[in-house]
Parts: structure tokens; sequence; C-alpha cells
């Protein structure tokens, strides 16, 4: 063998070859585990990130004259690691997951055969993966699976980028030829993700054809400023083209009424003789909470507690409407716990996909060969990793149950601290509806949180409270190997006394994400926080005395 095949795996499959793959497997596996802390949240030693911490990297950088041995390069690989954030109980920051266990042996799968999801031609294990996931999906929603469509892509941000994509085509089939028409509009929350933010800059619509709609105290779209500024648009001689229906926001786990905003829209259709307007649903948040909606709570199978039912149940009565949408996402790396990136982008009825599939002309490598049946034109990706296998694995790993398990269990903990947070903590207030999600804000001294709501306060004492809780989360940062909660400076807007301009609430987040995050585990974050509130109130008074 030469000195280069040494560096593959095997062509035959011999044991010599493979032994030595698995041994450094195994090297890397232990090592990574030795790493490992319960008490902590980073493996091993965070690096110092000085200032010129990227300059040093950018200087010492340089690709080696002669190859590196397999041993060194895997210490390297590991140097890396070292001080990285590790998914356990003590992580409640963001939906960052810790992948499964299946999901990382599909993904090892999808590296081994290395297949280009493009074309099923080379890549037949993603096709299939990727066939039968989006009709077990489709079928969990309520999409007709004979004739719904998906394929993975580029996140939960992609999926908005791909199905505006398809609402301009499909109301302007020669915007694919010509460019895209200077009057068409957007609409979503101004609560929702900045994915559409930037899909209106990327697909030149613009961001000032962006209407952000104002939200209900529940965090979800209102549906008579929908309305009104839909009315604004159509009387300008503006189209409205789509709307983004975020269905569990980013910080807030707020969610659209999808029937409501059918009902808007299609009223304004009839009346003003318009082209259906494309609802996309964004649930790269919640859409994993779609496993209920067949759930049976009379029966329930298993024995949920009350208090859980009520939410799940809350959420079932929204999460079934889903199925009015025009497409929606699954983004199994935040919910369903599976690597990046893996997201599913579902489309209900797949003839439209024909407004963005290329001309076999323009495919001369793949699409017009005579072989193989399945070929994705219509992505905006042309070669593409094959994650359907990680989140296929995970289906079967879970099943339905195991879903819904882990779904219920990041209730379960979010009310335990939200119970626990307001028992030990006097000036606190937790501001968002029960969820995965809790996010609270402190006060110095009393609190003001309906005043705020109500728009009673000025700016100026506005800021000031979250400039309390900036300062606070930046004190408890420095302690993040040991918690790290998660923080925002956009929870939601409100109105203040002296100003026309909304106003941001900063507040703080809980995120149970870990299958380590258990309600046996929250008098711990309980006393974090208590700690490092303490500790950071008697500091503040020595620096105004
Ligand atoms: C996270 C998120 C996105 C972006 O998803 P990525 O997978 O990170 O691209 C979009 N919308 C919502 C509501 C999200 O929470």
């Amino acid at each position: 063998m030469n000195e280069l095949q040494k560096l593959y795996p095997s062509m035959d499959g011999n044991k010599v070859q493979r032994e030595e793959l698995l041994s450094y497997f195994k090297t890397v596996i232990t090592k990574v585990d030795e790493l490992k802390d319960p008490n902590k949240l980073t493996l091993g030693e965070m690096p110092e990130y000085t200032v010129d911490y990227y300059n040093r990297l950018i200087h010492q950088a340089d690709i080696p004259e002669t190859g590196t041995p397999m041993d060194e390069v895997i210490v390297k690989l590991l140097k890396l690691v070292e001080g990285h954030r590790y998914v356990n109980r003590n992580y409640v920051a963001n939906a960052a997951p810790l992948p499964n266990i299946a999901s990382i042996i599909g993904n090892l799968i999808m590296v081994l055969v290395n297949g280009n999801n493009l074309w099923d031609v080379e890549g037949p294990a993603a096709a299939a993966a990727e066939v039968e996931i989006t009709s077990m999906l489709s079928k969990l929603i309520g999409y007709d699976e004979n004739l719904s469509s998906g394929y993975t892509t580029w996140g939960g941000q992609g999926a908005v980028f791909n199905s505006l994509r398809l609402a301009i085509a499909r109301y302007s089939p020669d915007s694919n030829q010509k460019g895209v028409p200077d009057n068409l509009y957007c609409f979503c929350s101004e609560l929702s993700h900045y994915s559409l933010y930037k899909s209106v800059e990327a697909t030149g619509i613009g961001v000032e054809n962006m209407i952000r709609v104002k939200v209900n105290r529940d965090h979800s779209m209102n549906l008579e400023d929908l309305k009104e500024k839909m009315g604004h648009v159509i009387e300008k001689g503006g189209v409205p083209l789509y709307v983004l229906a975020t269905m569990g926001t980013t910080d807030t786990f707020g969610i659209d009424d999808m029937e409501g905003i059918k009902r808007v829209t299609e009223e304004l259709e009839v009346k003003h003789c318009l082209s259906p307007v494309y609802i996309h649903a964004d649930s790269a948040m919640g859409g994993m909470y779609t496993f209920f909606n067949e759930y049976d709570f009379k029966s329930n199978h298993l024995k949920l507690e009350e208090s859980v039912i009520q939410v799940l149940k809350s959420y079932q009565q929204k999460f079934k409407q889903i199925k009015l949408a025009d497409s929606m996402v699954f983004d199994f790396h935040k919910l369903g716990q599976t690597p990046y990136i893996t997201s599913l982008f579902l489309v209900k009825n797949r003839q439209h996909l024909k407004y963005v599939d290329l001309d076999e002309e323009e495919t001369p490598y793949v699409g017009n060969r005579g072989y193989g049946n399945y070929h994705t034109g219509y992505t905006i990706e042309c070669s593409r990793m094959g994650s359907s296998l990680a989140i296929y694995a995970s289906l079967l790993a879970f099943g339905m149950e195991g879903y819904q398990e882990l779904l219920a269990n990041y209730i379960r903990v979010n009310m335990k601290f939200r119970e626990r947070l307001v028992e030990e903590i006097s000036n606190v207030v937790i501001t968002n509806e029960k969820s995965p999600i809790t996010t609270f804000r402190f006060y110095p001294e009393k609190i003001k949180w309906n005043d705020e709501w109500r728009g009673s306060l000025t700016v100026e004492e506005i800021m000031e409270i979250n400039q309390f809780n900036d300062e606070l989360a930046e004190v408890m940062s420095v302690y993040r190997d040991t918690v790290f909660f998660g923080n925002t400076k956009k929870q939601c807007l409100v109105e203040a006394l002296n100003t026309d301009k909304r106003v941001p609430i900063y507040t703080h987040k809980f995120f149970s994400i870990s299958p380590y995050t258990t309600i046996d585990e929250v008098d711990r974050y309980v006393d974090f926080l208590k700690g490092h509130l303490e500790m950071f109130k008697k500091t503040k008074m020595v620096c105004v005395n």
C-alpha cells in the first residue's frame, strides 16, 4: 500500500485498516470523555480569549510542508475541543442540541459513503432517507404525503429563504428570467427571526418591503394589525406576497394563529381579487411539538401530569393548524437533538417546485442522464449533504413516544423552574407563557412589569432596568462554565411615555434542552441565579457609595 492510500479507509474491508480506523475513533471518543465534568459546562479549560486571540491564530497558521502523523493530527484536533461548551445539565442558554447517538451514527454513515444528496445515483442512501422522512413528517403534520415534497437544507433560515423564493416564482413565473417585481411585500411579526430580513435582502425584495406586525401579549402576531397593514399595501398598489407565521418565536416561544392568518389573507384575496398569498410556517423552534398533534390526552398513555397536559393541549390546538401553511420546517438540530445541520423544508404541494426547478439543459452534469430518478434541481445548493440520515435514525430510535417524552420534559422542567424562581427571588418577573423557554427579568427594587406593559414608564426608566439586567448577565457570563443562562435584548417591545418609538425589553433566558436537564436540577439553577444576583447587588452598592 502506498503512503497516500494509508490516509484512507480500505478498499476491500480488511481487518488491519478497520482496526486502525477504529483505534482513532476510540482515542477521540475516550479523550473527549476524559474532558467531561458534570459540574462544569466546558470540556476542560477554556482558552484565554484575549483580544489578540484570533490574531495569534492567524500568525501561527501554516500548511505543514510534509504530512503530520495521524496521532498528532488528533492531538491538534483535541486541543481545539478544550473549553468547548458541552450540552449537559449546566447548559440552559439556547436551542443548542446534544446530538443523540442514533443521529451520530446516521451522520457517520453519511460520511463513510459520502453520498451527495443532489442525485440518487450519487447518494442513494440520503435520497431514500429523505423521501421517507418527508413522508413520515408530512403524515405527522397533516400534509398529504402523496402531494407534498421536502428536502433538507441550510437551516431554518434556509427554509425561509427557499419558501420566499418559491412564493416569488409562483406569483410571477417569469421573475426567474426578468428579475423580481418591485411591488411585492412580505409580512412577519415583530418578534420573528431575522431569517426573513436576510431573505428579503438576498432575493432583492428589499427590507423596506418587509412589514413588521405587532404582537399580542402572548407574543403571537396581532391579526388586526396584520389586516390593517396588508390593507395599506393594497391601497398603495402593492402586492401582499408572503406571510411568515412564526410557530415558536426564538426567545419566547410565541405561536402565531395560523388559522387566523389564513382567514385574514383569504378575505383579502377575495375582496381584492388577489393571487393567493404564500404562507410559510417558521416552525424552526416549535415544529417538534407537532408530535403531540394526535396525542390522546384522555387516555394519556405516557401518564403526563395535569399541568404539563394543559400546556400541551394548547399547543395541540395551534400546531394542528400548521397544515394550512404552504410550507414549514423541522429544525431537528434544535429541539429534535441532532447534529448541525439537520433541517427539513416541507412543501405542501410539490407542483409548486416546478416554478424554481432548473431546466434540464442547465444541468448537463447530472440532470438529464438516463439513470436515476431523484434529482434536486430546485434546491439552492448543488452538492448537498445527506443530513436526512441523521433525522431518519433519530426518528427510528426515539419513535413517537420517545420524542413526546423528551418534549414533555422540556415543559415540565420549565414549570418547575418558574415555580422555584418566584418562590426564591422577590424582585423577578416571568415574561412569557409556559413553554420550553422561560424569559425572566430582574428589577433593582420593585417589580414594574405591569407598568412597562401598560406603557406608563419613561424610556429612561425602562432602559435603567434593562441596564441592570444587562450588567447582571455580564457578571453571570463570567461564570458560564458553571451554569450558562441565555439572555436577549429584544424579548418584546413596549410603549413608553415620552417617545413614539417602542422600547425593547431585556431579559434572561432559561432554555432546557439537554436530556440531563431534569427537575432534580432546578434548585441548582435557581441557587446560581440567587447567589449571583446577591453578589451583583453588593458590588453595585459598593460602587454607588
Ligand atoms: C433558529 C430559528 C431560525 C433559524 O434556524 P437555523 O436552523 O439556525 O438557520 C429561524 N426561525 C426561528 C423561529 C428560529 O428559532
